[in-house]
């Protein structure tokens, strides 16, 4: 760029980024991208995606996150490892005229015209005493980069939505036994993904039944789970190898702050579809959707994202 400040940048490599790089980047806009802790966002860590349209046979998540960045790359968007630890979204001129928005990465500060937001959700932890020290120890909340550590082994998996019955089915490929623990009898998950956790002969289901503690954290590893019956007020150890959690997610805008509109969550909101109140500034994907959070809603966002980006460069004269 020659006067150092970039058209588009992108925070955030997952489904929804990589899109609005893809756009962006069809667009002559040399996109950058930067990655984010966890590059290629929840896609990366998950396993068959059945419902993404265009695969009848479904494809690995891994495997479609490396398509749609070689896809990106194929255009011309450029890739930058590393973090964002803040971003000034409405920077004055002492005349009162706006100045590049500014992306803080720490070390180095960025300009840019316009930033689109695609920066996801993480995985939710319990908050129990002992949860963060046994994190690697057999706590996880990714089956897919951890659940061969544990076969021939006892494994539990927490929550009652899709992300804990994806789990608990993968996790049968190296577990012994898998045993579902969730607070409620009801659950989010949708019919076909919890029959299939069902009539699995591996899964055992716990219901209202809530974990108190993790055991055992002078052993350094995971040996069982303290247990509530939220009916019965009844305690009990129940012997396993490892902690799997499928809670849910936390978006990743913190770096925000309060310069745009958030939800009682964290969640971005949106004006309109992908527009925020911050001229230039875009929001996509998980960061911004409480509800829906699928691949395929995640990339339409960040398609519809790239084309405002593209506008707003286009009325700014840019
Ligand atoms: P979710 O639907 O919000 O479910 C989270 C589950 O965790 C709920 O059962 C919730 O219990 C439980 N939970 C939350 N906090 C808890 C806590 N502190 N202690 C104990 N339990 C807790 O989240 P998700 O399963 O990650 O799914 C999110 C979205 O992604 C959904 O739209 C889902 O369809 C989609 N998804 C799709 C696929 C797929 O199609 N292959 C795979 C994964 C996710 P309550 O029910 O009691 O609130």
């Amino acid at each position: 760029m020659p006067d150092n400040i970039r058209n588009v940048i992108i925070i955030g490599s997952g489904c929804s980024g990589l899109t609005a790089a893809i756009y962006a980047a069809r667009a002559n806009l040399t996109p950058l991208v930067i990655d984010g802790h966890e590059p290629g966002g929840q896609l990366s860590m998950t396993t068959l995606v059945e419902n993404f349209p265009g695969f009848p046979d479904g494809i690995q998540g891994p495997e479609l996150i490396d398509n749609m960045r070689m896809q990106a790359t194929r255009f011309g968007t450029e890739f930058l490892a590393g973090h964002v630890a803040g971003v000034d979204l409405s920077r004055k001129a002492a005349d009162g005229s706006r100045k590049p928005i500014e992306v803080n990465l720490g070390r180095d500060k960025l300009l840019t015209r316009t930033l689109i937001i695609a920066s996801g959700a993480s995985a939710r932890w319990l908050g129990l005493p002992n949860e963060q020290a046994l994190i690697g120890h057999g706590v996880s909340s990714c089956a897919t980069c951890d659940g061969f550590f544990f076969s021939g082994k006892e494994i539990a998996v927490i929550g009652g939505g899709d992300s804990a019955m994806e789990e608990a089915l993968f996790l049968t490929r190296f577990a012994s036994k898998v045993t579902l623990i969730h607070r409620r009898g009801e659950f989010r998950a949708s019919k076909i993904m919890l029959d299939r956790a069902r009539k699995h002969d591996k899964i055992a289901f716990l219901c209202d039944t809530v974990v108190d503690d993790v055991l055992d954290v002078s052993k350094k590893e995971v040996t069982g789970l303290r247990l509530r019956n939220l009916k019965t007020g009844e305690q009990w150890d129940m012997p396993t190898s490892a902690m799997f959690l499928g809670i849910g997610h936390t978006p990743n805008a913190q770096f925000v702050g309060d310069q745009l509109a958030r939800d009682g969550e964290g969640y971005l909101i949106p004006e309109g579809y992908v527009c925020s109140r911050a001229p230039g500034v875009f929001i996509s994907g998980d960061v911004a959707d409480r509800h829906y959070r699928q691949a395929v809603t995640a990339a339409g966002t960040g398609c519809m994202a790239a084309l405002e980006a593209e506008k707003y460069l286009e009325e700014i004269g840019k």
